[in-house]
């Protein structure tokens, strides 16, 4: 059968000013490495057997009905503006409503260059590829927002990094790309009839029950709070929390540098490029609280008077701290199986992070543990960690269901860097096996999954990965 994508693109229905119309750059040999069918079929993709669907997804055969196009924007890198920055290297085909009505884009990412590559060569190369498709994919499977991952192609070609390496391309869904460098792009130039546009283009596709310019920004600050909670109780470090890279629907985007914590210290940071910690593990609730003032600052010029809006912009950026401290407090709260957390719960959880802290333990391994019990043999002070417990228990004694709770908060399993890192060396060397068996395996990350024991194990010394790079 032949490949049929329902689009229906109402981004390059904007006008010509947000983006570059742009084809894909052919490329030597399509090879489909990974398709996701069950997210085929959640949007509506009829014909999936389509001997094209290597071409199609590596960019050399575009589909009936797509448009595309790189998409405009700016942001902060680093706290620094760059006043354009736009699709370097990424393409966006279309939009498909989904079977749940959801309006959904479909992007390819390293399908060559576009008038916003800069210096860049607009391609992507197969480690960077495969990680976004399981770490994009293993985060949806443990409930939170993110883009995902429809298709991995390898290209045929190679792609020069520090060596050459092989090339390759991600086909990325998304409620949208819409980002906070989106608007940051317009409010920088005066542009504020397109601003007004991508607002209201914005409003109708993520915020239907937004009337201002406030109730946007205060809606995206919630799912935002609620978004970065959500990392941090699962010891993700996103790595490179720039403007550009900060969704309006909430979704997790750009798996760059990321990586999940393996011992617990809360300064931790993987990114090479992240030489001052800006995006540390727990720094990440302070960045978003600045990239939501971003936000803020982009959407005043929507106001009439937008020196009267300031009071209640900067009210509403103010607020964060307390919503992230709220939504920290219940993760972290269901990570010890308490459901309906108290103010004071905030001590007995910061208490035994700092245990973990202080001995070294495994971040996932020790809140597992609390369910499967053997505590004891994550914490290094044992008597401490006795004492914890002691606490710990009286305080659930009274919660309904405590270890249901806690196997619903607290994955087995989490895409470690070191199989990461596993799995894109044997991709390299032509081995997909360990790219499917984590994906098989980190698709039900809650479950036990006996036979995967090994998957759950930290690194050893020789297998620690110190440092990532954006690829
Ligand atoms: P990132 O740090 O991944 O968020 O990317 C920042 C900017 O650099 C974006 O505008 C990207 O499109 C662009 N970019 C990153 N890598 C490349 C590349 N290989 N070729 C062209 N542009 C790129
Ligand atoms: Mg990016
Ligand atoms: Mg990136």
């Amino acid at each position: 059968m032949v490949l049929h994508i329902p689009f229906d693109n109402s981004y390059a229905r904007l006008p010509r000013s947000f983006y570059a119309r742009q084809a894909p750059t052919r490329v030597a040999a399509p090879q489909l490495l990974g398709f996701n069918t069950a997210l085929a079929d959640e949007l509506g993709l009829q014909g999936t057997d389509d001997p094209l669907l290597a071409a199609i997804f590596a960019g050399n055969h575009l589909p009936e009905g797509a448009e595309p196009l790189a998409q405009l924007y700016a942001g902060h890198q680093f706290g620094g503006f760059s006043p354009q920055l736009g699709d370097g290297r990424a393409l966006l085909l279309g939009e498909v409503v989904d079977r749940n009505g959801l309006r959904r884009d479909i992007q390819l990412k390293g399908s060559g260059p576009t008038p916003f590559s800069r210096r860049g060569d607009g391609r992507a190369w197969l480690g960077p590829v495969l990680r976004e498709y399981v770490v994009s994919e293993a985060m949806h499977a443990l409930g939170i927002p993110t883009t995902r991952a429809l298709a991995a192609t390898a290209t045929g070609e190679e792609v020069l990094r520090e060596a050459p390496l092989p090339g390759a391309v991600l086909t990325r869904v998304a409620a949208s790309h819409i980002r906070v460098g989106s608007f940051q792009v317009f409010a920088a130039r005066g542009q504020t009839e397109e601003l007004r546009q991508l607002y209201d283009h914005t409003r109708a596709r993520h915020y239907p029950d937004c009337n201002t310019p406030a109730e946007l920004l205060a809606a995206v600050c919630e799912r935002q709070a609620q978004l970065v909670a959500q990392w941090l109780a699962v010891g993700f470090i996103h790595g490179v929390m720039n403007t550009d890279n900060c969704t309006l629907s909430g979704e997790t985007l750009d798996y760059g540098p990321c990586a999940f914590l393996d011992l617990y210290h809360p300064d931790t940071v993987f990114s090479s490029i992240d030489r001052n910690g800006r995006y540390a593990y727990a720094a990440q609730a302070d960045v978003i609280v600045w990239n939501m003032a971003q936000l803020a600052s982009a959407l005043l010029p929507l106001e009439e008077d937008p020196e009267a809006a300031v009071p209640e912009f900067t009210r509403i950026v103010h607020a964060m701290p307390d919503l992230l401290r709220g939504a920290w407090l219940t993760r972290f709260a269901a990570k010890l199986g308490i459901s309906a957390p108290r103010p004071e719960d905030a001590a007995l959880i910061g208490d035994l992070l700092a245990l973990m802290q202080r001995g070294g333990s495994d971040f996932t391994n020790t809140f597992r543990a609390l369910a499967e019990g053997g505590l004891q043999d994550q914490i290094t002070d044992r008597d401490a960690a006795r004492d914890w417990d002691t606490r710990w228990q009286a305080r659930i004694a009274a919660e309904p269901e405590p270890e249901a709770v806690m196997r619903r908060a607290n994955p087995a399993f989490i895409p470690r860097n070191h199989r990461i890192e596993q799995m894109i060396a044997a991709a390299v060397e032509g081995d997909l096996r360990p790219f499917h068996h984590l994906n098989a395996v980190l698709a039900r990350p809650y479950d036990d999954q006996p036979e995967a024991a090994e998957l759950r194990r930290p690194p050893l010394p020789d297998e620690v990965v110190p440092a990532t790079f954006c690829g």
